[in-house]
């Protein structure tokens, strides 16, 4: 099929020159600027002003102004009517939207419009519910009364202040919409930092959140490279730093903010298992795996990249997916009809073929990895059959469209197996046998565990890795932690 058509308000965006959003305002550049491209035929399809340090000096005294003029003290009624109507803007502007981020992530366009336009406007929905929800509560003093007097205690949740909110190039609308609608949702105020690879959707989201009725400098976004993330972690009216990106990168964040006791919230890589146990349907779990472990080429944080299956049923299993694989369209994502596109940007393309080259020199690629020859950083989805646990493709992530297989004999090795990672964000066990799946779930080294599905995040249910996977929890009720400082009042009458 041909690509689809682009909205006239689509190129309007991309021609307009690009920069910061401050205080309410998009400024011009003012001095070094760099081009987003497209994945898909690696040409330059906007200009972006990278922020001076001035600049972003500028958009963190907006957002502690707006924090401490208006925002914290805002009705939270009135502050989750914004949050609703920015989710029906979201909507209303949609297919533009989708557009801009299919053009810059090479993410399918049906896949833009479901998660960074559908998914979105639902995440902010929720946090939108919690504004009138963030209480803190009453409670009974325990110690004995010294002369008759009596006590009573009640908490109380206080916004924190400015949040800094990074954001990394896969999902860089919803993962920016999870950040700043709980910050937003809390009372806080935002400087956000999207990746340099795919600044345009936020860029867009600003503007519409000012259409929203948001006050100006309750968000703002500075552009440019991790320097200007580092700037924003160290500046000293940040109050909390939300950061969703690598491990590597994620350490650091943690080592600068550490060195002000910003508070610090990580979301960072994974190295996912789907796990087939012995009574695991394989034609289900193929099915499923096969949207799920390379849904965006695989440049997902939570896709699954290793997969155990019994020995016994290791040859099946890497036919059927050989065979699934061969079928899936790739090409345009622009085109509605491809399932798989270009991987994202030059450098994690760079990356991904590394692997594969490793995959081939161990003799280990069963299926795909294999460069496209036309314009556009395309490979083919990707299977390989591990030789040993501590293999390269069993331990690094790759967010790239590589799956690597092996197989297990009994349950206590498949525990060793699983946990045999400095990762953990998340892992799926495939089977209907409740017993196994119950004894083996608290064994399991890892922010989320899920049965018979894998990838699925959802706005009620918290998500967040352990070990190297990150710190804190983002959604349900646990984001409050995140974003409020519980200040206890004692009192003796
Ligand atoms: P990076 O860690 O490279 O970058 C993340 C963000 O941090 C980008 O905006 C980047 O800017 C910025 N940055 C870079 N250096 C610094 C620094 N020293 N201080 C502050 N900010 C900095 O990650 P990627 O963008 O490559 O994203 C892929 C990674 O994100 C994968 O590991 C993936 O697993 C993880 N991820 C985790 C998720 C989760 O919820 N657990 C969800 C999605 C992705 P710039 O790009 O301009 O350099």
């Amino acid at each position: 099929m041909p690509d689809i058509q682009l909205l006239p308000e689509t190129s309007a965006f991309l021609d307009r020159p690009h920069s910061q959003f401050i205080a309410g305002e998009a400024i011009a550049a003012s001095g070094e600027t760099f081009d987003v491209i497209n994945p898909a035929t690696e040409a330059a399809i906007a200009t972006v002003g990278a922020a001076s340090s001035d600049e972003l000096n500028q958009a963190v005294a907006a957002a502690k102004t707006c924090f401490n003029d208006v925002w914290a003290d805002f009705n939270p009624y009135a502050r989750g009517q914004i949050l609703n109507k920015l989710a029906d803007l979201i909507e209303q502007n949609g297919e533009e939207i989708a557009q801009l981020e299919t053009l810059s992530s090479g993410k399918s366009i049906n896949l833009a419009r479901l998660f960074e336009v559908q998914q979105s406007a639902l995440f902010l929905r929720y946090f939108a519910s919690w504004t009138t929800k963030i209480n803190g509560e009453t409670m009974q003093p325990s110690l004995p009364s010294m002369a008759g007097e009596k006590y009573s205690a009640f908490t109380l949740r206080q916004h924190i202040g400015v949040v800094a909110a990074i954001v990394p190039w896969n999902f860089p609308l919803m993962i920016a919409i999870w950040k700043l609608g709980a910050a937003l949702a809390c009372g806080c105020t935002v400087v956000l930092k999207p990746s340099e690879f795919t600044p345009l959707t936020v860029l867009k989201l600003a503007e519409l959140a000012r259409q929203a009725g948001l006050p100006d400098g309750a968000l703002n976004i500075i552009n440019g490279k991790g320097d200007i993330g580092e700037a924003l972690v160290k500046h000293p009216d940040v109050k909390k730093v939300s950061f969703t990106g690598s491990v590597q990168t994620g350490m650091k964040v943690n080592q600068t903010a550490a060195q002000d006791m910003t508070r610090c919230t990580l979301e960072l890589g994974g190295k996912n298992s789907a796990v087939l146990l012995h009574d695991a349907d394989i034609d289900r779990a193929v099915g499923a795996l096969l949207q799920l472990g390379y849904i965006h080429q695989g440049q997902v944080c939570a896709a699954p990249e290793r997969i155990y299956v019994p020995n016994d049923r290791i040859d099946e299993l890497l036919d059927k997916f050989s065979a699934a694989l061969s079928q899936a369209p790739i090409g345009s994502p622009m085109d509605e009809s491809n399932v798989f596109g270009p991987i994202s940007n030059k450098p994690q393309y760079e990356k991904v073929l590394s692997y594969l080259q490793y995959a081939k020199d161990h003799g280990q690629l069963v299926y795909g990895g294999e460069p496209f020859d036309q314009d556009g950083l395309y490979i083919t989805p990707a299977l390989v059959k591990a030789s040993s646990a501590e293999d390269v493709l069993m331990q690094q992530e790759t967010f790239g469209p590589i799956l690597t297989v092996m197989g297990y004999d009994d349950e206590s090795e498949l525990l060793e197996l699983i946990n045999n990672t400095p990762y953990g964000l998340g892992t799926s066990l495939w089977t209907n046998n409740l017993s196994a799946a119950m004894r083996m779930i608290p064994k399991i080294e890892s922010g989320t565990v899920w049965i018979n599905l894998h990838t699925m995040v959802d706005p009620a249910v918290p998500f967040g890795g352990v070990k190297q996977s990150g710190i804190g929890r983002e959604f349900g009720s646990a984001f409050i932690d995140e974003y409020t400082e519980l200040k206890s009042v004692m009192m003796a009458y």
